[in-house]
């Protein structure tokens, strides 16, 4: 290949900006379209901040119907659903339904967790230039804890090859976590994985902002928001922007949930859908006492992640359609979740609150790779695990960009409807 190809990626979230890096690195020349007028402002910026490479079961699975229905009427239930006049959220909802079952959700475990090894390698090789310490990456472990012994042992019961992890039975999940010492006598045990990490999502991607403008190949960042993506014969022959036109040999859409938006204009349709989740962040100060190890409490759907000297505490899946405005009752239940689960771990008073939205697909698996247009690449619908899967996804586009076979077969991640 020519190391004068230029490719456009569009999004400058965690996604394009890991894609845009192993672009510029395999000899692509990269211009980023970013709509903001900073990187990372969208679902990148305050998100759970957990590389969670084992813990990647999806969404979907069996019984999650039945527990979805009963969540929609707890007053702090991790589920909210309002209706809208839009096809896209209901054969979304059709095709999440289609999911639930062990096969499917099996299925696509076994390919998350390829991804999964493949971004914990890449982000390993990305180190030679980015140093983890400057975006507080920490390798936490991960315990998810459990309050109920239906739910423990059916996770008990699930096929893991993973030898690492430890299964904790009742108190002493809490044994190795202090944080735990309120929620303790409600567990039913844990399973601990050592080898998960955590870190700042939005210092990872201003990092890797700053080493892509040092780049050699890189061209520039506009930051102007896509329009249109014009198609003739075949291929995307320019993308209309608000600053206008703009081209190259290759385009990738890496813009989030706008992802879906913009594949439209193309004839392109993404199965995408907007889970909306909220996260906290609360000073930890001297008196409090913090997670070190990173926690799901698998029941509540919340999850614990210390990052510097703030405690991130993230949970909520609400299919209210594309609005990030934060919901007032939404922020106080997941004070009382936090509190109810850790009430010393953090001053929950000064927590900030902010709400994203995860752009995901109905198997929680991303699309990454070419599309029916020669020229136009995906690499879109990370839902919940866009910070993990972010340096092993843009590896695997540039691979393929670079006209090689990929290290595993895509299957679901390749481009559906
Ligand atoms: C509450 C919450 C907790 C989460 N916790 C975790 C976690 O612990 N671990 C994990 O791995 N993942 C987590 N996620 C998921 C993760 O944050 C997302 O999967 C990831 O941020 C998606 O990245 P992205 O780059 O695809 O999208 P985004 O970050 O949304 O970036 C898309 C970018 O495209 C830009 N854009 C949009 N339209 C246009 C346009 N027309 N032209 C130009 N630019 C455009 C946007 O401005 C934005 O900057 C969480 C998400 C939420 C909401």
């Amino acid at each position: 290949m020519s190391n004068r190809r230029q490719v456009v990626v569009i999004g400058g979230g965690v996604v394009g900006l890991a894609s845009a890096w192993w672009l510029l690195e395999a000899g692509f020349r990269v211009t980023l379209l970013e709509r903001a007028p900073t990187v990372a402002s969208a679902a990148s910026y305050r998100n759970g901040g957990q590389l969670s490479y084992r813990y990647v079961s999806p969404l979907a699975d069996v019984g999650v119907p039945k527990k979805a229905l009963e969540w929609l009427f707890e007053k702090d239930g991790p589920l909210r659903f309002r209706p809208e006049a839009d096809y896209r959220q209901w054969r979304w909802m059709a095709q999440f339904l289609r999911n639930c079952n062990a096969e499917a959700n099996a299925r696509t475990t076994a390919k998350l967790l390829e991804l999964g090894e493949l971004s914990r390698q890449s982000l390993a090789q990305l180190e030679i230039n980015l140093p983890l310490s400057e975006f507080g990456w920490r390798n936490a472990g991960k315990l998810v804890v459990y309050r109920s012994e239906e739910a423990f042992k059916a996770v008990l019961d699930k096929h893991d090859t993973d030898r690492n992890r430890a299964v904790l039975w009742g108190r002493d999940a809490a044994r190795i976590e202090p944080a735990l010492i309120d929620l303790a006598p409600k567990l039913a045990g844990g399973i601990f994985n050592p080898g998960e990490a955590v870190a700042d999502c939005y210092a990872f991607c201003l990092a890797l902002e700053k080493r892509i403008y040092a780049h050699p190949r890189f061209e520039r960042c506009m930051h102007t928001a896509a329009r249109t993506i014009f198609v003739e014969k075949g291929k995307v022959t320019a993308i209309e922007t608000d600053a206008g036109w703009v081209s190259a040999d290759h385009y990738v859409l890496a813009a989030g949930i706008k992802s879906r938006d913009l594949a439209a204009t193309a004839n392109l349709d993404l199965p995408i859908y907007p889970l909306k989740g909220y996260s906290l962040t609360a000073p930890i100060r001297s008196e409090h006492v913090a997670p070190n190890i990173s926690v799901t409490d698998f029941e509540r759907k919340t999850l614990f992640a210390r990052i510097g000297n703030d405690l991130r505490v993230s949970a909520m899946v609400d299919l209210v359609g594309e609005n990030n405005s934060i919901d007032r009752r939404r922020v106080a239940s997941l004070k009382r979740l936090a509190r109810e689960s850790m009430p010393n771990a953090a001053d929950y008073e000064e927590a900030e609150a902010w709400a994203g939205l995860r752009p995901a697909t109905p198997n929680s698996a991303p699309i990454i790779g070419p599309t029916p247009y020669r020229n136009l690449w995906l690499n879109v619908g990370h839902g919940p695990l866009g910070f993990t899967f972010a340096c092993g996804s843009a590896s695997l586009l540039a691979t393929m960009m670079r006209g090689n076979e990929p290290p595993f077969a895509l299957d679901c991640l390749a481009y559906r409807k």
